[in-house]
C-alpha cells in the first residue's frame, strides 16, 4: 500500500499523493458538509485515501466520490470507498459504462489503442471491483464549489473539475506533468484520440484558471494556462 502525503494546493483543495510508479494523486475538496474525493487510485489503495481524509479536521466525511475517467489508477478503490462512506459515485454519462466494467477498447478507432486497451483491460481493469455510478454530470454542472468541464480525448467521457473560487483546475489526465514537462500520457496507446485530447487542453487553457492540478505530477502553479498554450503551440509548429 502506498504512503499518502498531503499536498495543499489552495484553501479548499488538497492533493493526496499516493507514491507509486505513476505518481498518482487523488484530491480532497473541502465543502460545507465534508469532503469531495476526486478519484480513488489503484486497487488496494483505498485505506491510504481513507486515512488521509480521516486525518483532516471535521467535517471530514467523504460525501461525494467523483471519478474523472475509467482508468484503473483512478477508479481502483472506488467500490470499497463507496461502500465504506455511503457517498454518491459521480461521473459523466459517457464514461459511466466504462467505469462500470466495459472495456475502453470498444471506444478505440485506431489499432494501437485497441490493442493496448484490450491488454490493459484483461490484465488490470478486470481486477477492479465493479463500482456503480449513482449520479451522472455534464458540462457546467456544479458540485460542492466545482464546475464540471468535459475534456474528452484521453478517454471518451473524461471530466475535469474547476474550483472557481480558488482558481484551481483539477484536470485529471487531460494534462500530464511528468518530469517538469506538460503533455500527454507517457504510455502509447492509452490516450484514445490525441487530436481530441489537444482540443480539450485548449479548452482547459481558456477557462480562466490560475493553477492546474493534474493527476500525475506536481501542480502547475501561477501560470498554468500559459504553459499549456506553449505546449500546444510547439505541437502545431
Ligand atoms: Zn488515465
Amino acid at each position: 500500500m502506498p504512503v499518502a502525503r498531503f499536498r495543499p494546493i489552495s484553501r479548499h483543495v488538497a492533493a493526496v499523493d499516493l507514491h507509486g510508479r505513476f505518481q498518482v494523486a487523488v484530491f480532497l475538496v473541502r465543502h460545507e458538509d465534508g469532503l469531495l474525493l476526486v478519484d480513488t487510485g489503484f486497487p488496494g489503495w483505498h485505506y491510504a485515501v481513507l486515512t488521509a481524509a480521516e486525518s483532516l479536521p471535521r467535517p471530514n466525511q467523504i460525501t461525494h466520490i467523483v471519478l474523472t475517467h475509467a482508468h484503473v489508477d483512478h477508479i481502483g478503490g472506488a467500490a470499497f470507498l463507496a461502500r465504506h462512506t455511503g457517498a454518491e459515485v459521480i461521473a459523466s454519462e459517457v464514461e459511466k459504462p466504462y467505469i462500470e466494467g466495459l472495456s475502453l477498447a470498444r471506444a478505440a478507432a485506431r489499432l494501437l489503442p485497441r490493442v493496448v486497451l484490450t491488454l490493459n483491460h484483461w490484465t488490470l481493469a478486470r481486477r477492479v471491483e465493479t463500482v456503480r455510478v449513482t449520479h451522472t454530470v455534464g458540462e457546467d454542472d456544479r458540485l460542492c464549489g466545482l464546475r464540471v468541464v468535459a475534456i474528452p480525448g484521453h478517454t471518451p467521457g473524461q471530466i475535469g473539475l474547476f474550483h472557481e473560487e480558488d482558481g484551481v483546475l483539477l484536470c485529471a489526465d487531460g494534462v500530464f506533468n511528468i518530469r517538469g514537462e506538460l503533455g500527454h500520457d507517457p504510455i502509447p496507446g492509452i490516450t484514445l484520440d490525441y487530436a481530441q485530447a489537444e482540443a480539450s487542453m485548449a479548452r482547459l487553457a481558456a477557462l480562466g484558471c490560475r493553477d492546474m492540478a493534474p493527476s500525475h505530477g506536481p501542480a502547475i502553479l501561477g501560470d498554468a494556462p500559459e504553459r499549456l498554450l506553449r505546449f500546444l503551440e510547439r505541437r502545431v509548429a
